[in-house]
């Protein structure tokens, strides 16, 4: 039996953690068990958890309704190819993400993760122009500041500067970007910046296939909250001119800005529409890209056929487990709980406000950041975290809390409290 030091120094030695060095790897935490809204390490510490494992543990781990759904399932079959063979948790499941996002998207396919839906989105929008004789539109716009996942096409379209085009530069298809929207969820809403879209679309809309945006929150391009309204305008100026709009609700779908999509902030659809994360309640990876008719018949024109087929496509374990979340969101008053959720982190997170560390304090929805002056050190603010009992993972200047939605009051509190603790000890 290998002790967990030798676990822990293999790690060191063997593994890539999400950008990580080999050579000077990070502090690993070797996680034991897991339930509700705690995370136990192997030396018996639990930590409460404010990170839903990047967005996706929207219900908490363990939970015994996800679980026996998988067991369920498991007890059939686990796995068994898409192509010529289909099952009832894939219909199931898209039978409900047709039932709960807007009505003009109606088809749905299936993929493994995100960035993979993204690139399927990217794919859609490209050859529904193709089917429809406009061939050279091929490129796409997106604000600065947006992520969209970290395979080649979604890399794209990431924020130019924080994202990895430095490294990738050549090897990346050169796309448009715009600037992000202006912050501010009830800030009016600045004409000039649909302006800069508006001139952009005049001088390469032949070019442009479509345009891609994280709805009302970008995230991991820097916890921005804007206004929904933007949207409808960014609706009206694609369909002026011909351009495919793009929602990317990895992040921001199931309920985690108070609404179960952010789409439902406005008013107005996408033509395609990226969801991930929280799919499975994050027990199992899967990702869905959804369309109209318009996109998905067009590209059926003259004997065509969408060209992507992924080999775990629409896995019957993690169909299984969407469709086990789904159930489990739709019996919450999701919007009273978010709202509640939301509350409890605006009370316990607005002390940090008077630190002289902090520029700003903001919540939204299951969303709440502390953003600092400086950028913090990983390496040095992760262990000290740990120390305080709190599972919470920064990037930059943000700290943020994007905890289970079943989390309490009490968990709120311990969360809030670790992080005005570690950002007082910080540098400024
Ligand atoms: C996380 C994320 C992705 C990428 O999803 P993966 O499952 O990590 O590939 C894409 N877009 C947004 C908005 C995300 O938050």
């Amino acid at each position: 039996m290998k002790t967990d030091q030798a676990y822990l120094e293999l790690d060191k030695q063997l593994l890539w953690h999400p950008y990580t060095s080999m050579s000077k790897p990070s502090p690993h935490f070797l996680v034991e068990k897991a339930s509700g809204c705690e995370i136990t390490l192997n030396d018996g510490r639990t930590l409460i958890d404010g990170m839903s494992s990047w967005w996706s543990v929207i219900h908490g781990y363990n939970h015994a309704v996800m679980n026996q759904a998988i067991q369920d399932q498991l007890s059939q079959f686990s796995h068994v190819m898409f192509g010529g063979l289909t099952h009832k948790p894939a219909i199931d499941l898209a039978e409900k993400l047709i039932a709960i996002t807007p009505t003009p998207l109606q088809r749905v396919f299936f993929s493994d993760s995100g960035s993979v839906s993204v690139e399927v989105a990217l794919k859609m929008a490209i050859q529904y122009w193709n089917t429809q004789g406009k061939v050279q539109k091929q490129f796409f716009v997106s604000p600065k500041s947006g992520y969209h996942g970290d395979t080649f096409a979604a890399m794209s379209v990431c924020d130019p500067e924080n994202g990895m085009h430095s490294l990738f530069n050549g090897a990346l298809t050169q796309q448009f970007f715009v600037s992000p929207p202006p912050t501010g969820l009830h800030e009016p809403v600045k004409h000039e910046y649909l302006d800069e879209i508006r001139r952009l679309f005049e001088s390469h809309h032949t070019q442009i296939a479509g345009f891609i945006i994280e709805p009302v929150v970008q995230n991991a391009g820097g916890m921005r909250f804007y206004n929904p309204e933007y949207l409808g305008h960014i609706r009206s100026l694609c369909d002026e001119f011909d351009i495919l709009l793009i929602f990317d609700e990895i992040a921001t779908g199931f309920g985690r800005t108070g609404k179960l999509f952010a789409t439902d902030h406005t008013s107005i659809c996408p033509d395609i529409m990226c969801v991930g994360k929280a799919l499975t309640g994050g027990y199992m990876t899967l990702a869905a890209t959804l369309t109209n008719d318009k996109v998905a018949l067009g590209i059926s024109e003259n004997d065509g056929v969408f060209m992507h087929g992924p080999t775990f496509m629409g896995n019957p374990l993690a169909c299984a487990a969407a469709n086990a979340s789904l159930s489990l969101l739709m019996e919450y008053n999701l919007v009273e709980k978010i709202a509640q959720l939301e509350h409890w982190m605006e009370i316990a997170l607005k002390p940090c406000e008077s630190l002289k560390q902090v520029k700003e304090v903001r919540c939204f929805g299951g969303i709440g950041v502390v953003e600092l002056l400086k950028p913090v050190k990983l390496h040095e603010i992760q262990p000290k975290f740990v120390e305080l009992g709190v599972w919470i993972r920064p990037f930059g200047k943000l700290i943020y809390l994007m905890p289970p939605y079943v989390i309490n009051e009490e968990q709120i509190q311990a969360l809030a409290k670790a992080i005005y603790q570690v950002v007082s000890e910080e540098p400024c």
